[in-house]
């Protein structure tokens, strides 16, 4: 049996390649009756028959998968901000960061639209750069449009899966097309809005580029918390993960609770106030939404 990853999914076909070449395969019988979908981004053993038709036969277990785009054992993810239009938003970037901690994600924080900043704009997301990158985010300012930057990107991606995640319009595909000339993805809202509709069946390709793979439908699913249970929240903010061991009380909710090593470096600057801030509205959020 060979082994290989499903870089592609479509009509009922998978395309597995190896260091040998793609190939053409179905998923066996059994996957359907047992309500196995295979992924793009799967890990999976196959057989290729005289006729150059192959059969996945089977699934590694995944490290983790996302429904849209639904791809499997993802190891990175560009979080694509921008610094205008629209405006970088810390309570975003830490709702996105959240997530990807919680799947495994390894996250890169870029913020593209750097020619668009004017001086002050600079300075304050300077300040967060420094935020970030203490808590261990490699962080990068880019303009996809003038193609500055986007050059620091290409060694982050070998031996990696990576996705490209973020609001619309904040330029995923602008920096995509730069990092993968052959994709040509649609820019700019109003013709993506105009081809939607028309290509309802979103599928999703894996392509080769600098040693790694990238997915090239960008896009991200809902983001509230329904997967995630506030006792594993704190461990989401790498500063938190750092410090909760030193707070006096096992299952510190690092809220009202005495001796809490997590408040204590609030107080003394060394956890930026909004990070901290952040954790609460979230720890919230998910107490509301199991609720109802
Ligand atoms: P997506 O929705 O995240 O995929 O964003 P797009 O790549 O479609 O970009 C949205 C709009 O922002 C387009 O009109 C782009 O031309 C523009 N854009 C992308 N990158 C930059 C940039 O670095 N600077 C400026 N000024 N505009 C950009
Ligand atoms: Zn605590």
């Amino acid at each position: 049996m060979e082994e290989g990853i499903i870089v592609k999914a479509l009509s009922g076909y998978y395309y597995v390649e190896n260091s040998q070449g793609t190939y053409q395969c179905r998923g066996r019988g059994l996957f359907r009756k047992q309500k196995i979908n295979p992924l793009v981004g799967d890990r999976v053993k196959f057989e290729i028959d005289q006729n150059e038709e192959g059969y996945v036969y089977e699934i590694s277990e995944r490290r983790n998968a996302l429904i849209r785009p639904p791809v499997a054992n993802i190891d990175q993810s560009f979080l694509v901000f921008s610094a205008e239009e629209p405006a970088f938003s810390s309570l975003l970037l830490d709702r996105f960061l959240v997530h990807m901690e919680a799947m495994d994600i390894e996250s890169v924080i870029i913020v593209n639209k750097i020619d668009l900043a004017d001086e002050s704009t600079k300075q304050e997301l300077n300040q967060y750069k420094e935020n970030y990158e203490r808590c261990g985010y490699p962080f990068f300012f880019l303009s996809g449009t003038k193609g500055e930057g986007v050059q620091q990107l290409t060694p982050l991606l070998e031996q990696k899966l990576t996705i490209a995640a973020g609001q619309s319009g904040v330029g995923k595909s602008t920096i995509l097309n730069s990092l993968v000339p052959s994709l040509d993805l649609k820019t700019g809202e109003i013709s993506k809005h105009l081809g939607r509709g028309k290509h309802t069946t979103r599928h999703v390709e894996l392509v080769r580029m600098y040693g790694g793979l990238v997915a090239d439908t960008p896009g991200f699913s809902s983001l509230d918390f329904q997967d995630i249970s506030e006792n594993n929240l704190d461990i989401c903010f790498p500063e938190m993960r750092e410090r909760m061991p030193a707070c006096k009380f096992r299952g510190c909710t690092h809220r009202k609770e005495p001796g809490c090593a997590v408040k204590e470096a609030v107080e003394a600057k060394d956890i930026p106030n909004y990070r901290y801030d952040h954790y609460v509205t979230f720890y919230e959020e998910i107490l509301n939404q199991r609720r109802y």
